[in-house]
């Protein structure tokens, strides 16, 4: 039986891709520039590329956020200054929300059954803004942005931060719901908690990082978390 959801945010919820590319062009606008789809398609890919050497510990937070635009600019030899540019972005990037097909009616659904929290490695002033834009910030027991947890998913330090935080947390009724193997999926594992990975694109598993569960539509996640 399943009691607790932690559910992941970006590209499981909301559709970061989309929020992405508006704010990444809409700061290129603001800069006097253009961000054509290579461009947009290139900053997807180094960006992904930070985040994952902050999951991997190697670089900061701080240095996520800004050194993907210096790489970025440099590779368009475009002089920038990081720090400038991440603030513009997370300021654009702060503003709207686009859902994943079928967001609204999985939180209203599942928050009635479990008791659901949000477990997102994003930055909390963004994240807390498009929450509230989208309205979903009611569906959830609790915000767990790792911003404010001192540690990042799969981090075992952000789980148990997450764990002591709930009342009467157990470990075997939990899951966690998310689209990535390296942060949602990885960390659920190194915790032993079960894991369900949100596979819209069916992308090939990876034999390193094994899901518990998989599931491509949201519309499929409440018959299967019945199962559990
Ligand atoms: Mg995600």
């Amino acid at each position: 039986m399943v009691k607790t959801v932690f559910l992941d945010l970006d590209d499981t919820i909301l559709d970061f891709r989309q929020a992405e590319a508006a704010a990444i062009r809409r700061t290129f606008e603001e800069m006097g520039l253009e961000a054509d789809d290579a461009v947009l398609d290139r900053y997807h890919e180094i960006n992904k590329r930070h985040w994952e050497m902050l999951e991997e510990g190697r670089i900061t937070r701080h240095q996520v956020k800004t050194l993907r635009f210096v790489q970025l600019f440099g590779e368009l030899n475009v002089e920038c200054d990081g720090d400038q540019v991440w603030r513009l972005y997370e300021r654009n990037l702060a503003m709207g929300h686009y859902f994943i097909p079928g967001a609204e009616e999985l939180l209203a659904t599942l928050s009635s059954r479990y008791d659901l929290y949000l477990a997102s490695n994003g930055t909390a002033s963004v994240q807390k803004s498009r929450l509230a834009s989208a309205g979903i910030g009611k569906y959830f027991k609790a915000l767990f942005i790792s911003e404010e947890m001192g540690a990042n998913k799969p981090s075992p330090a952000y789980f148990e931060h997450c764990f002591a935080a709930i009342p009467d947390f157990r470990l075997e009724t939990a899951v966690i719901v998310g689209d990535s193997l390296t942060s949602d999926i990885r960390g659920g594992r190194n915790v032993g908690m079960r894991t369900i990975w949100f596979n819209p694109e069916g992308k090939p598993a990876r034999a390193d990082i094994p899901a518990d569960y998989e599931f491509r539509a949201l519309s499929e996640l409440p018959a299967l978390l019945e199962t559990l």
